[in-house]
C-alpha cells in the first residue's frame, strides 16, 4: 500500500494553502519513495504572497524591536522542543544523517539566537556639534519586503541564514525553499506561527524559475537573498539588481585542503574525511580537493585512503545509522558517477571507488559509496567542475608555495583549509589564500551566526554577506538626519 504524500502547501498572509498544480516529486533519498510533491507555484502566487508582506509590513516594522525580538525568543525556543522532529524531517527528505542534520538545524538555531540581539545590533549613531548647534544622526530602518530563494543542501539552515534577521530588522519575508527538500522549512515557518508572528510577517511560495522571475522583478520587493549553484547566484544577482534590488547571492565552490608533511596524520585524516565525505559531499564548503605537499604523500595519504574505503553508506531514515547517507536524486548520483568517469579518462586514478554503492536493506536509494580521484591535473573536468558528491580530488604539490598557487587559480573563493603543525606555515596560508573562509587544521571553517558567510569570486555576488554584522546590515538602510533648533518652541515659555 502506497504511503500518503506529506501535504506541502504554500503560506500565505498566515494561511496554508493547498494547490494542485502539479509540481516536482520530493523524493526520500534513503529510499526513493516520493514522499511528497511540491507544487509549481504561480505568478499568481507570488503576486499574493509579496502583497501580504507588503502589507504586513507596516504595523511590523513600527513594533518595537525588543517585542519582535520576544517572538524570536519563543521561537527558538519551539526550535528547541521540536528538535528532533525536525531533525528527521530533514534527514527524511534530504538524505543526510541524523547527526549531519542535527548539525543543520542547530546552526540555523544559532542565527536565531543571533537575531535574539537585534535590538542592540540596531542602534545608530549620533556626532553632537558637526558645525555649532548642529547634531547629525544615523538610525537604521528595514527596507520592506524581502526574498529568500534557496538550495536544497541545508533545508533547515540556509532559510534561517536569512528570515529570522530579516524579520528581526522589522522587515517582512517572502521565502521560497528548494523544490526538492520543501517540508523542513514549513515546519520550520509553523513554529514560527505559533511564537506569535504575525500574519504576513513571513510567506512562503514554491517553484522553480517562473517563480523565481516573479519574485526577481516584483516592484514591491526591495532585497533578495539567494543560495544555490554559481551560475544561477549570477543569474539571481544580474537580474535583481537591474531592477533595482539590493542582492547577496552566495554561490557554488571548489574547496582546497592543504596537506602539509608536518601535518597531524590522525587529526588530519578525520578532518579531511569529515570535509570531503560529510553530508555526502553534499556542502558548499566541502573539502573536496585535498592538495598533498611533498613526504604527505607517504604519512596522511595512505591513511587517508585506508579511512575512505572503510565508509559505509546506507540508509539514514532509522535507528541504525551509516556513515554517510544518499545523494539527493537518481540524477544527480548518475552526474557524480559520469564525472568520476570523466576523470579516470582524462588520467586520474581511483584508489577508493564508491561507484554502483547499494544498500541490501534500501536497494532504491540514491548512493554512491565514498571514492577518491588520485593524481587529478589542472586541466581535468573534475578538477574545474564543482562535483557536489562523495569525491575527493586528490592533487601533489611539492611545497607551500605551489600549493597555495593552486588554490588560488580556483574560480570560486568559499573556503581552503591547511594542515600543519608549523605557525608560519600557517599564517603565511592564511595570509596569501584567496578564500573568504579560511581552516587552520580545520576541514569545514563555514563561519558561524555571529560571523559573515563569507564567499569571495565565484563563490558570492554582492556586497553584504549573510549573518553576523553585515546580515543586519544588508536588512537596513541608514538614515541620516542634521538638525539644528533656532529657538525654545512655543510652549517653553520658562525659557523667555
Ligand atoms: P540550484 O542553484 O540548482 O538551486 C537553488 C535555488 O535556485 C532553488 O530554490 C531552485 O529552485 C532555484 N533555481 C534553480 N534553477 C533556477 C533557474 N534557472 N532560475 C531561477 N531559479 C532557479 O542549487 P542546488 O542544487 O539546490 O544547491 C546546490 C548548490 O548550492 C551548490 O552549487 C552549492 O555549492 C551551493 N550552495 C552554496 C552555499 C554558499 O553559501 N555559498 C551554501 C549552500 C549551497
Amino acid at each position: 500500500m502506497t504511503k500518503p504524500l506529506t501535504p506541502c502547501p504554500s503560506y500565505i498572509g498566515g494561511e496554508w494553502l493547498l494547490t494542485t498544480t502539479a509540481g516536482t516529486p520530493v523524493f526520500n533519498p534513503s529510499t526513493g519513495e516520493i514522499i511528497a510533491e511540491c507544487p509549481a507555484g504561480s505568478v499568481a502566487e507570488v503576486n499574493a504572497a509579496v502583497e501580504a508582506a507588503a502589507a504586513a509590513f507596516p504595523a511590523w516594522m513600527e513594533t518595537p524591536p525588543v517585542e519582535r525580538a520576544r517572538v524570536l525568543f519563543k521561537f527558538k525556543m519551539l526550535l528547541e522542543e521540536n528538535f528532533e522532529d525536525i531533525v528527521r524531517c530533514n534527514t527524511r527528505e534530504h538524505g543526510k544523517t541524523l547527526v549531519e542534520s542535527r548539525g543543520d538545524v542547530k546552526r540555523g538555531m544559532e542565527v536565531v539566537e543571533f537575531a535574539c540581539g537585534a535590538p542592540s545590533m540596531l542602534m545608530g549613531e549620533i556626532l553632537e556639534n558637526v558645525a555649532r548647534g548642529i547634531d547629525c544622526e544615523a538610525i537604521r530602518q528595514p527596507l520592506g519586503v524581502c526574498v529568500g530563494i534557496t538550495p536544497f543542501n541545508f533545508p533547515a539552515m540556509v532559510p534561517l541564514w536569512m528570515y529570522p534577521i530579516a524579520i528581526a530588522c522589522g522587515n517582512t519575508f517572502v521565502l521560497k525553499p528548494s523544490e526538492k527538500v520543501p517540508l523542513t522549512a514549513l515546519k520550520i515557518a509553523r513554529l514560527l506561527e505559533q511564537a506569535g508572528l504575525p500574519k504576513g510577517v513571513l510567506n512562503i511560495v514554491h517553484g522553480g524559475r517562473e517563480v523565481v522571475d516573479a519574485l526577481l522583478t516584483h516592484p514591491k520587493v526591495k532585497a533578495i537573498s539567494f543560495v544555490g549553484s554559481t551560475p544561477i547566484a549570477r543569474y539571481i544577482y544580474e537580474t535583481g539588481t537591474k531592477h533595482g534590488k539590493r542582492v547577496q547571492s552566495n554561490g557554488g565552490a571548489k574547496n582546497y585542503v592543504i596537506l602539509m608533511p608536518d601535518a597531524d596524520v590522525e587529526n588530519s585524516t578525520r578532518g579531511l574525511i569529515e570535509a570531503a565525505f560529510g553530508c555526502a559531499g553534499e556542502r558548499c564548503m566541502a573539502g573536496s580537493t585535498a592538495v598533498i605537499v611533498g613526504a604527505a604523500e607517504k604519512t596522511v595519504l595512505p591513511t587517508l585512503i585506508e579511512a575512505t574505503r572503510r565508509l559505509k553508506v546506507g540508509p539514514t531514515d532509522r535507528e541504525a545509522q551509516p556513515d554517510m547517507g544518499p545523494v539527493i536524486t537518481r540524477q544527480h548520483r548518475d552526474r557524480v558517477e559520469q564525472l568520476i568517469e570523466a576523470g579516470l579518462k582524462e588520467g586520474a586514478q581511483i584508489p577508493a571507488d564508491g561507484r554502483g554503492a547499494k544498500s541490501t536493506e534500501a536497494p532504491n536509494g540514491f548512493y554512491i559509496g565514498a571514492t577518491i580521484l588520485d593524481h587529478v591535473q589542472t586541466g581535468m573536468t573534475v578538477a574545474k567542475e564543482e562535483i557536489f558528491g562523495p569525491v575527493l580530488n586528490v592533487m601533489r604539490m611539492e611545497d607551500l608555495d605551489t600549493a597555495i598557487e593552486l588554490a588560488n587559480k580556483s574560480a570560486y573563493g568559499n573556503g581552503a583549509s591547511i594542515f600543519t603543525r608549523s605557525g608560519k606555515a600557517a599564517r603565511e596560508f592564511k595570509h596569501r589564500v584567496k578564500a573568504g573562509m579560511v581552516g587552520i587544521n580545520i576541514g569545514v571553517p563555514a563561519s558561524m551566526a555571529w560571523f559573515p558567510f563569507n564567499g569571495w569570486d565565484e563563490s558570492f555576488f554582492g556586497d553584504l554577506h549573510m549573518q553576523g554584522k553585515e546580515g543586519i546590515q544588508f536588512f537596513t538602510q541608514l538614515k541620516v538626519t542634521t538638525s539644528r533648533w533656532f529657538s525654545y518652541g512655543e510652549g517653553d515659555i520658562w525659557h523667555r
